[in-house]
């Protein structure tokens, strides 16, 4: 028996522990680490500083021409970055400016189109790990492995609410939730490839899972999809 390199497809809520679990994957197997969340928010920190107007379809297009995104490793952490027309944008996308007019964004068909065709690409060669909300449904419907992680609402709450306490201070327990809340809605009723769990999806409840137990458990899935049986003949 060998292991062959497989897609890994982890979709869900906001704040689930989505990109957590991918980059523990990703370390433990020497895999390719992609945030798709992380490209629709570059999207949206472009939209923002060119007050591009989303009600009209030509200045999306002449947006979107003028955009490049790439994932940079960082030397020290070892996880890729993501950069917009080469800056690195990783922390800025992270703060509520861009979280309050995300959804908003991904929700449109050109966008979405232009950052799936990349996804596409990075999947070629598989030994990827990708996380967001349509990556089992849309961007690599033939993953081997897909997970719909889900969690207790108030545990992502106070989850995030910790991470971006450490770089803003004044935020508020009830802006992260309104932000979750709206968020959650728009990504799970879009037209445009809504949030939904996969049919073939297994669902990992992480809400009283520690890290290291919620990484056990998939490398058992992992283990069974990456090991070819040789057939017996
Ligand atoms: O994963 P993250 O919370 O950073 O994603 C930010 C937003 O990007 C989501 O709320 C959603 O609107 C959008 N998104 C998406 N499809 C993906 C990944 C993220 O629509 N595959």
């Amino acid at each position: 028996m060998s292991a062959h390199k497989i897609i890994i497809a982890i979709d869900g809520y906001s704040s689930c522990g989505k990109s957590t679990l991918a980059k523990q994957c990703a370390k433990r197997l020497g895999y390719t680490y992609v945030d798709s969340g992380a490209m629709y928010r570059a999207i949206t920190l472009y939209f923002i500083r060119h007050t591009i107007d989303i009600s009209n379809h030509d200045h999306i297009l002449d947006a979107l021409a003028s955009i490049h995104l790439s994932f940079v490793v960082n030397e020290s952490s070892g996880i890729s970055e993501i950069h917009l027309n080469d800056e690195n944008v990783e922390h800025l996308i992270r703060e509520m400016l861009v979280a309050d007019k995300v959804s908003e964004v991904a929700a449109i068909r050109e966008v979405r189109s232009f950052a799936v065709a990349q996804q596409k690409k990075m999947g070629r060669k598989k030994a990827i790990v990708m996380d967001g909300r349509d990556i089992g449904t849309v961007v690599f419907p033939e993953a081997e492995l897909k997970i719909f992680m889900t969690a207790d609402a108030d545990i992502r709450v106070m989850r995030r609410f910790e991470e971006l306490y450490l770089t803003n201070p004044h935020i508020s327990i009830d802006e992260v939730r309104h932000n979750l809340e709206l968020r959650d809605h728009i990504d799970a009723n879009r037209e445009e490839s809504p949030l939904r769990q996969a049919d073939d999806a297994i669902v990992l409840d992480n809400s009283s899972l520690t890290r290291e137990e919620q990484l056990e458990i998939v490398l058992e899935w992992i283990k069974d999809r990456a090991t070819d049986r040789v057939a017996a003949n």
